[in-house]
């Protein structure tokens, strides 16, 4: 036996001293020969830590052997076995050779010749083995890669899919952070998005996690500032801040504290043109395969589109419903929420004012000061009616010098007090155009419904029309009450 190369075993079930020394004597150096005496026969654990290369087995071996060790023997693949028939037995003697598992049997006497071409064919089914073993590891391995494409396909759809289906990027980005959490672990996931005004300043939207603390809130905020800045190289005046949806109960708990070398900076562009970033903080100790970076890429390029046609849905929305002049709502958002608030009324108790404003000798400022200087009172009305109001009070220009106020929940008693503060605030108003001083004044219309009462949308504006028509003719610059009461302005009730 030469040293290094470990010998091929045989092994032998029942063989006589004799035909031990004929295979071992055929079978010549580099093969360790063991024999198993009828009487101890291999073990379970022989079976399982060796690797016989033949195992030769004599016909009375295997047939008195228990039933339980012939199962065994019957079910390991390999080795290949051998069968040593009796003298005077042919193969055709027994039958189920093949059908028990045998490679072969060989009938006594067992010459040099028959032991080794016995060796010869183990040899090459072994190897045949093998090749069919190695052939399986392959296929199992492309199909391993071909899973994990599949993975990756059915990840980019998904993103793709439910990208597409809001145009809310608050929306968008909460679907994004779960979606992007099938290939990577995401602590939390920030965003932001900038437009340049006529004069090329920035104004930012950032997209927080929600429920941070404030101090976390503090540091992400100045983190997306400076990474606007450093992306675009341009200042930033301003930003304003909308939140996330709260994350799903995933495996990754949200984590605020922010590590820059742990968060992924992913610029959104469209056509070449950067218009945002996404910030993924991630969990570390998961390096990303090439693929699962390519599909990430190809996510946020997905994302990009989405979120960019969100923001174009939202400018076009924003539009549609303001006042170019004013910026405030116009009639279309007027007529469109009044509907809302009659509705909502309608289901809850509560009382739901409306305010109807109307400018006083409007023409005549027009007429001595110019259009463009009427434009600066109308825009300067907008400011004031922008700044007395509530969030859930509704402002917006009903057409020309005509203002109207949705006011939920609101009594007649509070509309008026509402109205008297507009009036006031906008007989106070000083305007100055090309060197000439000027003021406005404003008559304005109440109607309210009471809790209950039924309403239709005609006759509230009927209503607020009729009081605001009574102010006009009882001398301008007041409040009407559509239940009749007036209230005059200071000078005009004193000197009544
Ligand atoms: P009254 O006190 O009875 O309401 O008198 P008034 O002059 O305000 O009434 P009228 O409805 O006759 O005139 C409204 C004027 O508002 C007419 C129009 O030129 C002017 N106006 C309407 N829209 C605009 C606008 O967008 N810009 C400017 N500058 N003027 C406008
Ligand atoms: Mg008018
Ligand atoms: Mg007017």
């Amino acid at each position: 036996m030469k040293r290094g190369i470990r010998p091929e075993l045989v092994w032998g079930i029942g063989l006589s001293e004799e035909l031990e020394g004929e295979i071992l004597s055929a079978l010549g150096s580099g093969y360790h020969l063991r024999n198993w005496p009828e009487d101890a026969l291999p073990k379970e654990r022989d079976i399982a830590r060796c690797n016989p290369l033949v195992i030769w087995i004599t016909r009375k071996a295997w047939t008195s052997i228990p039933d339980d060790v012939r199962r065994r023997l019957r079910e390991w693949d390999i080795p290949q076995r051998v069968l040593v028939l009796e003298d005077g037995k042919s193969v055709s003697d027994f039958e189920d050779v093949v059908e028990n598992g045998f490679l072969s049997a060989v009938s006594l006497p067992l010459t040099t010749k028959k032991i080794r071409d016995v060796i010869f064919r183990a040899k090459e089914v072994k190897s045949l083995y093998d090749d069919i073993f190695r052939m399986t590891r392959e296929i199992m391995l492309e199909r391993e890669l071909l899973a994990r494409k599949t993975d990756l396909i059915l990840f980019l759809n998904q993103v793709l899919t439910r990208a597409s289906e809001s145009l809310d990027p608050s929306v968008i980005l909460t679907q994004a952070r779960e979606d992007l959490g099938l290939l990577l672990p995401i602590k939390a996931l920030m965003a932001a998005f900038w437009q340049a005004d006529e004069h090329g300043v920035l104004e930012g939207e950032f997209f927080l996690e929600p429920d941070m603390e404030a101090g976390s809130e503090e540091i992400w905020t100045g983190y997306l500032l400076d990474n606007v800045q450093r992306l675009t190289q341009r200042p930033v005046s301003g930003y304003q801040i909308a939140y996330l949806g709260p994350p799903d109960a995933g495996d990754v708990p949200p984590d605020y504290a922010l590590d820059p070398a742990a968060v992924l900076l992913l610029p959104l562009k469209t056509a070449g043109h950067v218009f945002g970033c996404l910030a993924i903080s991630r969990g570390l100790g998961h390096p990303m395969g090439k693929d699962e970076v390519q599909a990430l890429y190809a996510a946020v390029n997905h994302l990009s589109l989405a979120l960019r046609n969100a923001a174009l849905f939202s400018e076009i929305k924003t539009k549609a419903d303001h006042d170019g002049l004013t910026r405030i709502h116009n009639r279309r958002a007027f007529d469109e929420r009044l509907v809302e608030e009659l509705k909502r009324h309608q289901r809850y108790t509560g009382n739901l004012s409306l305010l109807m404003l109307d400018l006083d000798h409007f023409k005549q400022i027009n007429d001595s000061h110019g259009h463009q200087a009427g434009d600066l009172v109308l825009r300067e009305i907008g400011r004031v009616l922008q700044d007395a109001l509530r969030s859930t009070d509704f402002g917006a220009r009903y057409g020309g010098e005509e203002f109207v106020v949705v006011l939920p929940q609101t009594t007649e008693e509070q509309a008026w007090v509402l109205a008297e503060r507009l009036r006031r605030a906008i007989a106070g108003l000083q305007f100055e155009f090309e060197g000439r001083e000027f003021q406005v004044t404003t008559s304005i219309g109440v109607a309210t419904l009471k809790p209950g009462a039924l309403n239709k949308r005609m006759d509230l504006l009927r209503q607020a029309d009729q009081a605001l028509y009574q102010a006009k003719s009882s001398g301008r610059n007041m409040v009407c009450l559509s239940s009749g009461g007036i209230t005059q302005p200071k000078a005009a009730a004193q000197a009544s």
